[in-house]
């Protein structure tokens, strides 16, 4: 299976993510994080992209595409398929990827679309809290048992640099700008499938399951 997973910041991509990849076992791809990652490293591509995400604008198209080139190159992809979560998140984006993709005669299954009513995303995005192993949380929406600390691994939880309000006003315009025409996008392509993301977290998975039995 080979998809993505489309929303604005705080729609619930990471966290249905990990639930995907609980069934379906697919390589969980996030630009999000492979970014952090660069940054926590302070790699050439962290430095770059650190002003932009501090601002919480996106990343240039080149720089992003090179990453994920790279990433898709590796040989775990190629077993159980993957989920992208936060690519593409522009229209050139998608273009490079359809163009990755049909150079080895391959396309996506299925682009789902987490849909939220904007006016939920700030609250779910500053009360978001994550730890290192990749589980995510909210202060009052899904606390761990244990307040700051992962019910999976133990280690302690923490909050992004750019889950502040102020960010997300800029993160939530580049969303709208850049990445909204995408629902288009995979809908004139057919492959779109949408669900409500404002229902509980659990009842969320339950339909995004009922969608991607579709795909096995
Ligand atoms: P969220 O899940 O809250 O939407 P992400 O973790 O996906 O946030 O992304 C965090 C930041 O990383 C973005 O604000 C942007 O700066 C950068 N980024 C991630 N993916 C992309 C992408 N596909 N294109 C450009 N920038 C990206
Ligand atoms: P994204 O990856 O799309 O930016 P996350 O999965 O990180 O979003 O979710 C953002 C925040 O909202 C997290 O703190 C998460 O625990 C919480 N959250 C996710 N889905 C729901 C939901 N259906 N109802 C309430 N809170 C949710
Ligand atoms: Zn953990």
């Amino acid at each position: 299976m080979k998809l993505i997973i489309l929303g604005p910041p705080g729609a619930g991509k990471g966290t249905q993510a990990e639930k995907i990849v609980e069934k379906y076992n697919v390589v969980h791809i996030s630009t999000g994080d492979i970014f952090r990652a660069n940054l926590k490293g302070n790699t050439p591509l962290g430095i770059k992209a650190k002003e932009y995400m501090d601002k919480g604008l996106l990343v240039p198209d080149d720089l992003t595409v090179e990453m994920v080139k790279d990433r898709l190159a590796q040989d775990d992809v190629k077993a159980n398929g993957y989920m992208l979560d936060g690519f593409p998140r522009t229209l050139a984006q998608a273009g490079a990827l359809d163009q990755m993709l049909s150079e080895q005669s391959d396309k996506l299954d299925c682009a789902l679309a987490i849909t939220v009513d904007y006016k939920l995303l700030t609250e779910r995005i500053v009360g978001r809290r994550l730890c290192k192993c990749g589980a995510s949380y909210h202060v009052s929406f899904n606390p761990p048992a244990k307040e700051g600390i992962c019910d999976k691994c133990g280690a302690e939880l923490y909050q992004r640099d750019d889950d502040k309000e102020e960010t997300v006003v800029t993160r939530l315009e580049e969303y709208d700008e850049k990445t909204l025409p995408l629902i288009n996008y995979y809908k004139d392509k057919g492959i779109l499938r949408e669900v409500n993301g404002q229902k509980d977290i659990a009842e969320v998975t339950a339909d995004i399951y009922a969608v991607l039995d579709d795909y096995r």
